[in-house]
């Protein structure tokens, strides 16, 4: 694949240059692209000698520079990854790990909590140093003839899922390569000059997350740098501004909820960050208070919206958000179609509809990923084909609703319980699903609490089957119970027990009673 070689000749062309930079990690955290291509070589080289299948392989940690070897040793040899963060609940991660049955699970921090053991048990693992040391012997060179094919899977990740258990979206090595070759036209674009300059690229998201795809792709393509913030780093304010500072980031990849913590310093401007240039989003609404902050804040600075689900490889759509666009729009576009793909809105009679009409958004194209692992039923529920011209195209039913006008897509909303809480994607069932496994626990609803149209917080109505005493001790107690399944994002902030849970006619949870009177 294309993109494969240029990664490599990336390392060839500037190997000293930094490849991945740790924030606030000093040298231990750095790694040089002559190393990052000559240890991923090796480390494809011993998987090749090592491993019978070329099926994909887990590889579970946080921000180790070896998570990024880890990953490009995958894809030189042949097989695809499955990253999975160690903020993952043990039982969640299990969850995956039992799905996809790996035959190695890559473990590249340098330490583990006891957790991993769950994680990890009855399966081959290679981790910490011994990742290193075990590859030291294998040849830096691996044959070009290895590396994936179009048409096989390059990454999972696994996404939240209504039934409680995330599912994995399977994207293949052409999808990725598409999405890389738009990406790198985002905005006013990377120009040849600016990437033989190297551009630092800013990590925010967990490897788990497809957001995380957008920096870690484009920096690896245009060999550049990437400047990566652990969560520890994430969750300390003046930590966070020393590593901004340190940073030269050039090009920020993040959702927006992550832009207005750091706005929320009032350091955070082009003072502390000179060469800062372009602002990439997605993941959740843009609302233009936080464009006019960052406008502000760093005058010249390009802003640019995306949109897009996993499924279709991180976003599809962009738009430069100028002054101009502030002023002709609120809430903003998303943004147009990238070349490649076509948004249809679907009405409810399952026809297409004009330009200015709300329905459901059909990404169509070529970055829709071929489907669920092990999962054909959720598969053939949200995927399709379109046949036109003589080709096939894969097509996804997003769930948003939106709509079209002056070639630009307006997002307003979900058309089932999926939501977005600080950019990450929830399903609702997915929290009331684990509730529901805790042991005081009859039912649970969970329901999201909006202010100003963004979703601030989640509340779970609690019909418990004994009711307690004590119902501050009691919420805090589930809380505390429910991060066995979920993932701290996931919890809800507050806790209301009811001594019944209001049905509608179909036996449904009614939710619209229990949000308007509690
Ligand atoms: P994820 O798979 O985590 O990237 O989440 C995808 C979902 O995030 C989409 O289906 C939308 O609901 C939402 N989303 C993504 N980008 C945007 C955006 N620019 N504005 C509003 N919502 C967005």
């Amino acid at each position: 694949m294309e993109f494969i070689r240029k990664i490599v000749e990336n390392g060839r062309k500037h190997p000293e240059r930094i490849a991945y930079r740790l924030a606030l990690a000093g040298p231990e955290g750095a790694l040089t692209w002559g190393e990052l291509i000559r240890q991923s070589g090796r480390l494809a080289g011993w998987m090749e000698a090592n491993l019978r299948s070329h099926e994909p392989v887990v590889v579970y940690g946080h921000k180790a520079p070896d998570m990024i070897v880890s990953f490009l040793a995958c894809i030189r040899s042949g097989r695809g990854y499955c990253p999975i963060d160690t903020s993952v609940p043990a039982d969640r991660a299990r969850a995956i790990v039992d799905d996809l049955q790996p035959e190695l699970i890559l473990m590249p921090e340098a330490s583990y909590g006891e957790e991993a053991q769950t994680v990890t048990e009855g399966s081959r693992t290679l981790s910490g140093a011994a990742i290193r040391e075990q590859s030291a012997a294998c040849p830096e060179e691996i044959p070009e003839t290895l590396a994936l094919k179009p048409e096989e899977v390059c990454y999972l990740i696994y996404t939240s899922g209504s039934t409680g258990t995330p599912k994995g979206v399977q994207i293949t090595a052409q999808c990725l390569q598409n999405f890389i070759h738009w990406g790198m036209t985002l905005g006013a674009g990377i120009s040849e000059a600016e990437a033989d300059a190297g551009i630092t690229f800013l990590n925010q998201a967990p490897f788990s997350f497809d957001l995380s795809v957008m920096d870690l792709y484009l920096f690896l393509y245009s060999g550049g740098t990437l400047y990566a913030l652990p969560k520890s780093v994430q969750g300390d304010a003046a930590a966070l501004m020393k590593a901004l500072r340190e940073s030269d980031v050039q090009f920020w990849v993040s959702t927006p909820s992550f832009a207005e913590v750091c706005l929320a310093d009032p350091g955070f401007g082009r003072e502390a960050m000179r060469r800062m240039q372009r602002f990439a989003f997605c993941g959740e609404t843009l609302p233009p208070a936080t464009v006019r902050r960052l406008m502000q804040a760093f005058p010249g600075a390009e802003i640019v919206n995306t949109y897009g689900p996993t499924e279709s490889t991180v976003a599809v759509t962009d738009v430069t958000v100028t002054e101009d666009i502030l002023e002709k729009w609120d809430p903003l576009p998303v943004g147009s179609a990238k070349p490649g793909t076509q948004i249809r809105i679907l009405g409810e009679d399952g026809a297409y509809l004009p330009e200015g009409e709300r329905g459901e958004v059909i990404i169509i194209g070529d970055t829709v990923s071929p489907g669920y692992r092990n999962n054909p039923e959720k598969t053939q529920k949200a995927f399709f084909t379109v046949t036109e011209g003589g080709e096939t195209l894969r097509a996804y039913h997003t769930g948003d609703k939106g709509y079209l006008l002056e070639g630009q897509l307006f997002y307003c909303g979900r058309i089932d319980l999926q939501i977005k809480l600080h950019g990450y994607r929830i399903e609702l069932e997915d929290i009331e699903n684990n509730l529901n496994k805790l042991e005081n626990v009859e039912r649970a609803a969970v329901l999201p609490k909006e202010k100003d149209g963004v979703i601030r917080s989640l509340t779970a109505y609690v019909l418990p089957v004994e009711k307690p005493e004590n119902a501050f001790a009691a919420a805090q107690e589930l809380r505390t119970q429910a991060k066995k399944y979920l993932p701290d994002y996931m919890i809800p902030k507050k806790i209301v027990f009811v001594d019944e849970m209001p049905m509608t006619t179909n036996g449904k949870v009614d939710r619209r009673s229990l949000g308007q009177d509690r």
